[in-house]
């Protein structure tokens, strides 16, 4: 959970086709995965091949009012909630992103980050096209606009390979909604439906725990290099074929079992809330430590506070309570309320805290400024000592895939000891979970995911990308 408001997210992609209340279920859909970014959101609805948009800058249920989505007719529609990784925060990039081809309009929703999308824009701006935006999705448009297909699974086809790194699309046409994921499978992309008498919806999302909510049946996932095409008529499953092979079968982000992914979902074939639990226990079992109690850092520390505790036998507390009514912006205090950035969010309890020797449990640490604060807090409410424990391995290295991790230098793993980590946030001890536990945990290995943020091991290359600013 952060508290900064420089940091970044990822998107959350939606679709649905052929139900009577599409666009109102992709409003639900998006609002499940408001998690995964809150500067725009946005519907593209399907009636009789003709579009309809609303997208807006902010959260899902401000931008959209009853008089928003009665116009959004028809029977199919996909969504999009965004956080940039690519491109600043302008209405021209919050998506879904549209234009009209020859063979009619066609929506784009995109989660991921392209990484040569610097070189592929060189390209296509030299050859003529003109981008209204600074997203990486536009791209897409522009290579599908000068397909010469018709027919856009073909289009696809020919422009996904020219893509290099993390894409979980949702595409909607004229007569079609097609779902595609990159071939290393790196962001979440699921299939679901939903069956109303003889008729049959199908549903794409990011995350299952937007399914819960429309009450829809998950399928399968879409499998990593899938292109599934869904229309009236037949629904076609096909691959992306590559010029050279990928460097591994999969490369699921493993971030998002440690911090993104909502605990409540099902990613890549596992519970999110079980891997967090499981991490707990693991670093229970690398880094015991006497003590009267264990505190999660609320949110996003809960999970694994739980594993902890359960392991260890030591006691579980809501030791901060985190007030979830804070919003993007407040009116700051003068200098005379000290901590007020972390204090707004996160408030200690002495109750729970006064005297006591306490294990403060959070999923990952990236600058350590936010458990420097945290820490500070704990110790004030009286805690007599402070041992942090992170159930996630060391941050070394940015994510290039569609997580917004600050620079290198700023990762304070990548040039600092643990100790010297420890000296800086002000605790009494400090460890991390080791990789190797992280993957007992996960129940899976570097085979078949990415944790490159981890372990600096980067599965695709990475064009120049990690010389640039942030991705
Ligand atoms: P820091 O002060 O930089 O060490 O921040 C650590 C906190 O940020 C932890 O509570 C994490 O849950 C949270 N966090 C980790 N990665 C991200 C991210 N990519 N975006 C937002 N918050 C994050």
């Amino acid at each position: 959970m952060s508290l900064k408001s420089s940091w970044k997210d990822e998107c959350g992609v939606f679709g649905i086709w052929n139900h009577a209340e599409a666009a109102r279920l992709t409003y639900l859909g998006l609002y499940a995965i408001q998690h995964r970014g809150q500067e725009s959101a946005g519907i593209v609805s399907l009636e009789n091949g003709v579009h309809h948009i609303h997208k807006e800058l902010g959260l899902v249920a401000d931008i959209f009012k009853e008089s928003d989505l009665a116009p959004l007719k028809g029977s199919s529609a996909i969504g999009h909630v965004r956080y940039s990784t690519t491109g600043s925060n302008l209405i021209v990039n919050a998506q879904p992103l549209t234009s009209n081809l020859l063979s009619g309009p066609v929506a784009v929703a995109h989660n991921g980050n392209i990484i040569n999308a610097a070189e592929l824009r060189n390209v296509l701006q030299s050859e003529g096209s003109i981008f209204q935006g600074t997203n990486d999705t536009e791209i897409l448009l522009h290579m599908l606009a000068r397909n010469p297909s018709n027919n856009l699974r073909i289009a696809l086809r020919d422009s996904l390979p020219r893509l290099e790194g993390a894409y979980s699309l949702v595409i909607l046409a004229h007569d079609r909604l097609i779902a595609a994921r990159d071939p290393l499978g790196f962001r979440p992309l699921v299939l679901g439906q939903i069956k109303t008498g003889n008729e049959v919806s199908y549903v794409v999302a990011s995350e299952t725990c937007a399914f819960d909510l429309i009450g829809a049946d998950f399928i399968r996932e879409i499998e990593p290099g899938e292109i599934l095409d869904i229309s009236a008529k037949e629904i076609i499953s096909e691959k992306i074929v590559l010029k050279a092979p990928a460097k591994k079968k999969s490369a699921h982000c493993v971030f998002e079992h440690v911090y993104f992914a909502r605990p409540d979902s099902v990613v890549f074939g596992r519970s999110v809330y079980g891997s967090r639990k499981k991490m707990g226990e693991q670093l229970a079992l690398e880094s015991a430590q006497e003590a009267d109690v264990v505190i999660p850092v609320p949110d996003s520390g809960v999970p694994a506070a739980i594993g902890y505790s359960q392991k260890s036998g030591i006691p579980f507390e809501f030791g901060i309570i985190r007030n979830h009514y804070v919003g993007r912006t407040f009116i700051q205090p003068g200098q005379s309320v000290r901590d007020f950035g972390v204090k707004v969010k996160l408030n200690p309890q002495p109750e729970v805290l006064k005297g006591k020797k306490v294990i403060v449990i959070d999923d990952s640490l990236v600058r350590g400024t936010t458990s420097q604060k945290i820490i500070n807090l704990i110790r004030q409410a009286g805690a007599k000592e402070v041992h942090l424990r992170i159930a996630s391995p060391p941050t070394i290295g940015p994510c290039y895939y569609g997580v917004n991790t600050p620079q290198k230098s700023q990762l304070i793993a990548s040039h600092q000891s643990i100790e010297d980590i420890r000296k800086f946030i002000g605790a009494d001890t400090l460890a991390y979970l080791s990789e190797k536990g992280m993957w007992t945990a996960m129940q899976a290995g570097p085979e078949t995911f990415c944790a490159a943020c981890f372990n600096g091991d980067y599965p695709t290359s990475l064009n120049g990308v990690e010389n640039k600013k942030s991705c």
